[in-house]
């Protein structure tokens, strides 16, 4: 007989966007939920992140009556991912698209507040079932003062390190703000939120940390504890269910009795060297440029995987191509490839790809072209009106931080052969692709790669910026270049699980007991990212159907 320490209905481990639903929506059924966290902050990927949530024919949406439907959203998946097996099986698309609106109106009944993420299209807004206007939602700003001592256990979010309460949708609009009247009066807004808070005192939360903040908050209201430093050691077994967790909690081993199951809530394995080594398949990483939270390692995909759970997509993750600026930062060079002037080449000074498209899209695509020419890293190019134009690192826009120059990190030349010679690239190779880039850019078309074409791609470039949002010719010098790598936001291969996110064995048949979500399982996304907030979308809504099933069978037993 085990001696348990404490015994709960639902043992969650984790505390990112699945876990924190997973809790609230146990709570709400009468069970009892504990949260095991292992890092002293709370929140994980979700908390630093943008906060996106992408539902298909969410109730925020349908409020502001914009048109979506089941039909449309299950089209969508079928043209877009297509068959990957078990992991967007039909049935978990079913599951996804009709849990998803639940679970969002769901919070708002225990008060969770979102916006509709207008114009933030989805990332294949072009293909069959596609919808221009967008299918996400964000987290309205949330005071975090109400958390007490609590907020201090939060991740940090995205906007405090810009020092601005802006939302998601807001971002892409400060960039532009001297160029069109749109993106100012959102400018104004965001710097009013912002100073206003500051003299009321207020800890203004936005993105992922609004999302997570605002869920903490519920939790704590319905008693819900939450343990951080709590790592998971071990799932226990008994009989072939999974019955319960061994925990590390200050420095002694604790023993967790999970009458109703155990939900893996706890991330991918992005930081984890050796095993993104050992899966990585034809992507190979070596999570060196990864930027998911540093508690992203793995233990309970490993923990799982000794109960003879099945994996699958291991060699996936949510790509994010990111300009090497190495030690002075992240810089907005992120974004020049859905902006003019602006191209990705490859060893050889050839394009490759969509540099607009979603950024998982471009990351796999800079793995597949590596495989007949470098391309890992390639290379953004831009001229000297891109860098007039646009603002780098949080700098007046024209200013270019010397010490990016001075570094090396970004080279500069007067003629685009001259550039190729001290990247490495191919001179002639890209002199001739700037040459029919420029060609085609002029007349706003691009015949190659058909960047600019969808709305997605429109939504992300200069609104202001004549003849094409995403297009305009290399032609002022100096020339630039920066190596790109295919940093990442997480993984998103794992453990294969059902429709009520129960993780199945080899044999494809459910390990009583337990459950996982997120980025610890091969995502029902597949190998594309559909829109903004597909992957906090797929941690949050099987998260709730995890509690949802879990709670169920207590009823029934
Ligand atoms: C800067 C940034 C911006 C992003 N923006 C967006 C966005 O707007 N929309 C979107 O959809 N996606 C976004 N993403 C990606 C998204 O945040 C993640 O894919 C998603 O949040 C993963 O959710 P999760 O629940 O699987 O894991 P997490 O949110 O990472 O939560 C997992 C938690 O489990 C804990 N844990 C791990 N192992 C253990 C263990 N052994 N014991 C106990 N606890 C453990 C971790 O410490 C972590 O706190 C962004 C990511 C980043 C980094």
């Amino acid at each position: 007989m085990t001696a348990w320490d404490t015994t709960v209905d639902v043992a969650i481990v984790g505390s990112g966007g699945g876990g924190m639903v997973a809790a609230l929506t146990a709570a709400d059924a009468g069970a009892s939920a504990l949260v095991l966290e292992k890092q002293d902050l709370i929140g994980g990927s979700t908390a630093m992140s943008g906060g996106v949530v992408w539902v298909p024919n969410n109730p925020v949406m349908r409020a502001e009556g914009v048109p979506d439907s089941y039909e449309d959203a299950m089209v969508h998946f079928d043209a877009v991912v297509g068959d990957v097996g078990p992991a967007s099986s039909v049935e978990r698309r079913h599951a996804f698209l009709t849990a998803g609106p639940e679970m969002i109106a769901f919070l708002q009944r225990l008060g969770v507040r979102f916006a509709y993420c207008r114009g933030y299209s989805d990332y294949y807004s072009n293909a069959k079932g596609g919808h221009d206007l967008g299918r996400a939602v964000e987290p309205v700003p949330f005071d975090g003062r109400v958390l007490g001592a609590w907020l201090d256990t939060l991740q940090p979010g995205l906007a405090k390190s810009l020092g601005l309460a802006v939302m998601t949708n807001e971002a892409r609009s400060l960039s532009n703000y001297n160029r069109s009247i749109g993106a100012f009066a959102v400018s104004a807004r965001v710097a009013l939120r912002t100073y206003a808070a500051r003299l009321r005192g207020r800890a203004l939360l936005t993105n992922g940390a609004a999302l997570i903040g605002q869920m903490l908050h519920v939790a704590l209201d319905l008693g819900i504890p939450v343990w951080t430093q709590a790592p998971l050691e071990d799932l226990l077994v008994e009989e072939g269910r999974v019955v319960g967790v061994r925990v590390v909690r200050s420095g002694s081993p604790v023993l967790i009795r999970a009458r109703q199951g155990v939900l893996l809530a706890s991330g991918g394995f992005a930081r984890n060297a050796e095993m993104r080594e050992q899966f990585g398949g034809d992507q190979p990483n070596r999570a060196k440029w990864s930027i998911a939270n540093p508690g992203d390692t793995g233990e309970a995909i490993q923990a799982a995987m000794r109960l003879g759970a099945k994996t699958d997509l291991m060699d996936e993750a949510w790509w994010l191509p990111s300009p090497r600026t190495g030690r002075f930062g992240r810089s907005t060079l992120d974004q020049a490839r859905q902006r003019p002037r602006t191209i990705y080449v490859d060893a050889a000074g050839q394009r490759f790809v969509n540099e607009s498209n979603s950024y998982m899209e471009v990351g796999k695509e800079m793995y597949a072209r590596d495989k007949t020419s470098r391309a890992v890293p390639c290379w953004l190019i831009f001229d000297d009106r891109y860098r007039k134009r646009y603002a780098h690192q949080r700098s007046r826009p024209g200013w270019f931080p010397r010490k990016l120059l001075e570094s090396g990190m970004v080279k500069q030349a007067w003629t685009v052969r001259d550039l190729a010679r001290i990247c490495d690239i191919d001179p002639a190779g890209l002199a001739e692709t700037v040459e029919r880039f420029n060609q085609n850019a002029r007349q706003g078309t691009d015949p190659d790669y058909g960047r600019g074409e969808s709305a997605y791609n429109r939504a992300l470039g200069d609104p202001n910026h004549k003849v094409h949002p995403c297009l305009g010719p290399i032609d002022e010098p100096p020339y630039y270049g920066v190596q790109v790598v295919p940093g990442d936001i997480g993984t998103c291969g794992g453990l294969v699980t059902d429709d009520h996110a129960r993780v199945v064995d080899g044999a494809g048949q459910p390990i009583e007991g337990l459950y996982a979500t997120g980025n610890g399982t091969a995502t029902v996304m597949g190998r594309h990212y559909l829109g903004p907030g597909a992957s906090i979308a797929n941690t949050m809504v099987f998260g709730y159907l995890a509690a949802r099933h879990a709670t169920r069978e207590r009823r029934h037993a």
